[in-house]
Formats: structure tokens, C-alpha cells, sequence
């Protein structure tokens, strides 16, 4: 027998028969959770787009409640979507504080356009917001090594290079600022490329990503968002009214990370649901293989890594010899 909830079920939308909010039983929805089935109206999105944050960052210990939490922004939908959570969140932790970072790689006119708008979110929030280039901290910019051809003599691309020093810049700051964790943007579509990568790439010391891994003298790295889809994001920040950025970084469409990314987002919409699959079978079988407890040093600047100069400290120093010849 149908029940009067079901019978309710027949405003149609675009031929589609949505009904009314799976959570609430009154509004219509506005969303359709295809992995879940589940229907939500506008009011119960954000609601539970806030509790999904909120689960992750409990169930992984993510935060303390008296941490001093340093929120990297790029000015992307991502990080300013994690910032308006965070801050939101944060009110009930008086003892907790929030900064937030910004790392300019020097890339033409790319970041100008969401610096001002992070700017106005972190005013409206009134979060301290750092920024560090990575002309004033490593002498050059991202813009310069590509044009130069030194990315392509070094055999990397830009995305590579990127990665690797925004990552060290941001763990520069979070150190000037005295932060006891950094906050990254990641999410959950970041994470299993992320994960894939590390598998296709033969990496051998494979680690948790965005959780908290406490060690002496090392600044934690989280990742809130590491359970929300990047549509779910996208729908928040559109609802919050936050903008979207406009332009897109030139070097996008150079990376792997990109092909992996196309691959992924035609499997998940065909086959709902799989990157949760990946992500907790993976992770189960990450937490099976030891993690060592020593921290291994890079002889150069003291940051952990595997190796005996991190990767960071060894790109620099390459891009410093050739931009010299
Ligand atoms: Fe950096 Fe690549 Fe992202 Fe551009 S697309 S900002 S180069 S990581
Ligand atoms: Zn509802
Ligand atoms: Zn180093």
C-alpha cells in the first residue's frame, strides 16, 4: 500500500518526480543524493552539509577544541565553503581559533580575482587572513619557471611544482602563526585522486590523507571535507551565496591529477557511490600497514619526508641552479 508520504510524491520537476524533502516530509527538494536516494529541500541541505562536516571531523579527531587552526584558501569555492563551515562550527569552541592562509604561486592574473574576493569573506568573518608568495619565499614564481621552459627541462609539470611548494609555503606560515593544525580544502574527490595517484605512481609510503597524524614538531594537516562530494560543495556555496571563481588556472588541463579526475567523475555518476566504496576499503587496508613512529628529517630546511632532502627543498634548489644559468 502506498503511504500518504509516497502519495505526496508527484510534483515533477524537469519529468523528474521529486516529490517532497526525504528529511523534513514538507518542502520540495531541491537536491537528489543518487548514491543514497535521498531527496532534500534547500533548508535541510545546508543542514546536513554542516552535520556531514561536523561527523568527519569528530569521527576522524580531526580538531581540538583548543586548537589555533590555520584554514588554507585559495579563494576556490572549496576553501571558502571550508572557511564558512569552520567559522560557523568554531563558535562552539571559545577556546579555539581561526586564521586563515593564502599562498600566491605567481601565476599570471589567476589569483588576483579570487584574493579579492577571499579578502571580502575574511573581512565579513573577520578571520585574520596571511598571505606568503612564493616570489618572496622562494625567489621565484610559478609563472616565471614555466615560461622559462625550467619545468619542462626538470622534467615536471607545473601542477607537480605547484603542489609541492604551496604545500611547504603553507606549512611556512602555519609555523610563523603558531598554528597547531592546518585546515586544507580537500575533498572527497581530492582524496581518492590523491589515493590513485599514489597507487599508479608505485609510491611506497603511501599515508593517510587529511587526518590527523600527531608527531613532535610537526604540524598536523586536515582535511574537513574529506567526505563531501565537490557537487554537494558547489550546491553550499551557490545556497551561501559564495562566488565561484572565474577563471581557471592556465595549467589545469597539464596534470595526471586531471585525467584521473575525468576518469573518476564519469565512474561515480555511473556507478553512484564508488568513491565512498574506495575510500573506506582503502583506508582499511592503509590502517593494516605500519606507520613509523621516528620522524625522518630533510637536511635542509627540517621538515619531515622519507627521504634525505624533501622533495620541496630538492625542487627549489633545482629551479635556483638553472634560473642561475
Ligand atoms: Fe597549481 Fe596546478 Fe592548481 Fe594551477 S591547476 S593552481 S598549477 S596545482
Ligand atoms: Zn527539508
Ligand atoms: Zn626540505
Amino acid at each position: 500500500m502506498r503511504s500518504s508520504k509516497s502519495r505526496m510524491n508527484t510534483r515533477s520537476v524537469r519529468g523528474l518526480n521529486l516529490g517532497v524533502c526525504s528529511s523534513c516530509g514538507k518542502r520540495s527538494p531541491i537536491y537528489f543524493r543518487r548514491y543514497s536516494g535521498v531527496k532534500l529541500c534547500s533548508t535541510c541541505f545546508k543542514e546536513d552539509f554542516i552535520k556531514r562536516v561536523r561527523r568527519t571531523i569528530s569521527r576522524y579527531e580531526l580538531l581540538r577544541y583548543d586548537d589555533r587552526i590555520v584554514v588554507a584558501v585559495s579563494g576556490g569555492k572549496d576553501s571558502l565553503v571550508l572557511l564558512k563551515v569552520l567559522y560557523e562550527l568554531e563558535q562552539d569552541f571559545p577556546k579555539s581559533e581561526l586564521l586563515a592562509a593564502s599562498i600566491d604561486e605567481g601565476i599570471d592574473s589567476y589569483r588576483l580575482d579570487s584574493l579579492r574576493t577571499l579578502k571580502k569573506i575574511a573581512n565579513a568573518l573577520h578571520i585574520e587572513l596571511h598571505e606568503l608568495s612564493f616570489k618572496d619565499l622562494y625567489g621565484f614564481t610559478l609563472g616565471e619557471v614555466v615560461k622559462l621552459g625550467i619545468a619542462k627541462k626538470l622534467g615536471l609539470n607545473p601542477c607537480t611544482i605547484c603542489g609541492v611548494l604551496r604545500r611547504k609555503a603553507l606549512v611556512t606560515v602555519a609555523r610563523r602563526l603558531g598554528a597547531t593544525v592546518i585546515a586544507t580544502a580537500h575533498t572527497l574527490e581530492d582524496v581518492v585522486q590523491t589515493y590513485l595517484l599514489n597507487l599508479l605512481r608505485g609510491e611506497k609510503n603511501i599515508r593517510p590523507i587529511g587526518l590527523r597524524r600527531e608527531a613532535e614538531d610537526v604540524i598536523p594537516r586536515v582535511a574537513p571535507l574529506r567526505l563531501t562530494p565537490q557537487r554537494e560543495i558547489a550546491l553550499y556555496a551557490y545556497l551561501e551565496g559564495i562566488p565561484f571563481q572565474s577563471k581557471t588556472c592556465p595549467y589545469t588541463h597539464e596534470s595526471m591529477r586531471d585525467e584521473i579526475r575525468n576518469f573518476l567523475t564519469l565512474y561515480d555518476y555511473k556507478y553512484p557511490g564508488s568513491l565512498y566504496a574506495f575510500l573506506n576499503m582503502f583506508e582499511r587496508i592503509l590502517e593494516k600497514i605500519p606507520q613509523p613512529d621516528e620522524v625522518n628529517r630533510c637536511e635542509i630546511c627540517g621538515e619531515p619526508t622519507d627521504r634525505r632532502i624533501c622533495r620541496a627543498c630538492e625542487i627549489v634548489l633545482s629551479i635556483k641552479s638553472l634560473l642561475k644559468n
